[in-house]
């Protein structure tokens, strides 16, 4: 099969559109004919090697995968061959404590497809059974690729972490990345009274503003903190959906109302952060991590996206064997939504 591979760590260009083994299934496998991959940062970190996971080189990455199933293993009975598929991106054992709580990502052996095993940049990948999900409604295989990491993250933070109560104030930092465009919706859809969307480029506020933001902050031209008091009568906003980290912390803790709740989920510019731990008790805010999620999450956003309350951004499609230049366009952060792959 052809599939793009990194065999060292580096920059754009170690990625190969090259031949590679077919993946084989075991018993309680199944094997998917990729129609769709969705790129995430994850992916780039992983090929430029910035984080400890010991990779198997060559590796491919990938970890929003839609497509076709085309075999399975014989222990396989919920799942057949000609299914539309997407694939639940988290692996765990599913017999630990975590587990059974349904936090899979808390699992101690949890990863993700295109970790610590094969993603999906190629035309073929092998999952469990348990990761195969039908796509549900009638969402095409690149709605479908561009859902599960960054709605299952979005909803993890805003519904499980952050409790969001309908009637509060969000603010979503980078909602022109996946899961700033998926937070938007969700907040929405729980009931949130006003979101406010954060990006650094006109088309960038317009499109959030069209998936449902209430007002928008332009971070290059305009103070966060000034704007969210501004729009806020000096209030502050309930819940914040952050991923930035370092560069807007402190504009973001100092928006918080008394009891909000600060999620993060990634540190995109930096991780060292200053807190003010009188401001933190004396407020009774929150910081909260936020990881994933679990596959009921999973399940319960898909029947939202579905029934089309929710929907798949897509900001763009490239061939597979133009992966270097879909990253690079990630790494640009010229884009809006998702962008995906096609083998
Ligand atoms: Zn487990």
């Amino acid at each position: 099969m052809k599939a793009v591979r990194f065999h060292e760590y580096g920059g754009l260009d170690v990625l190969k559109y090259e031949d590679a083994p077919e993946p084989r299934i075991l018993p309680d496998e199944a094997l998917i004919r990729v129609h769709a991959c969705a790129l995430n940062h994850l992916d780039l970190w992983l090929r430029a090697g910035v984080r400890a996971w010991k990779l198997s080189l060559p590796h491919i990455v990938g970890s929003d995968i839609s497509g076709e199933v085309v075999e399975v293993g014989s222990m396989v009975t919920r799942t057949k061959p000609g299914d539309r598929v997407l694939l639940a991106p988290g692996i765990s054992c599913g017999q630990c404590e975590e587990c059974w709580r349904a936090r899979d990502s808390a699992c101690r052996t949890f990863t993700l497809f295109g970790v610590m095993l094969d993603g999906g940049y190629a035309e073929l990948v092998k999952a469990p059974e348990r990761n195969v999900i039908r796509i549900p409604g009638n969402l095409s295989f690149d709605e479908a690729a561009a859902v599960p990491l960054v709605f299952l993250t979005a909803w993890h933070m805003l519904i499980t972490r952050a409790r969001l109560e309908p009637g509060e104030d969000v603010l979503v930092m980078g909602a022109g990345s996946g899961v700033g465009s998926a937070a938007i919706q969700i907040a929405k859809h729980a009931g949130a009274r006003r979101v406010i969307a954060v990006a650094g480029s006109e088309t960038k506020l317009a499109k959030a503003a069209a998936l449902g933001a209430d007002a928008v902050i332009h971070h290059t031209k305009q103070s966060i903190r000034g704007e969210v008091k501004r729009l806020t009568e000096n209030r502050g906003v309930d819940v914040i959906v952050e991923h930035v980290g370092a560069a807007v912390w402190e504009d973001c803790f100092e928006s918080l109302a008394t009891y909000g709740r600060l999620v993060t989920c990634g540190i995109t510019s930096g991780g060292q952060v200053d807190l003010n731990l009188q401001t933190l008790f004396g407020r009774q805010r929150a910081v909260i991590g936020s990881y994933m999620g679990g596959k009921g999450e999973l399940m319960q956003v898909l029947k939202l996206l579905g029934e089309r309350k929710l929907r798949a951004v897509i900001d763009s499609v490239f061939p597979l064997k133009e992966a270097g230049t879909a990253q690079g366009k990630m790494e640009s952060r010229d884009f809006f939504g998702k962008i995906l792959l096609h083998p």
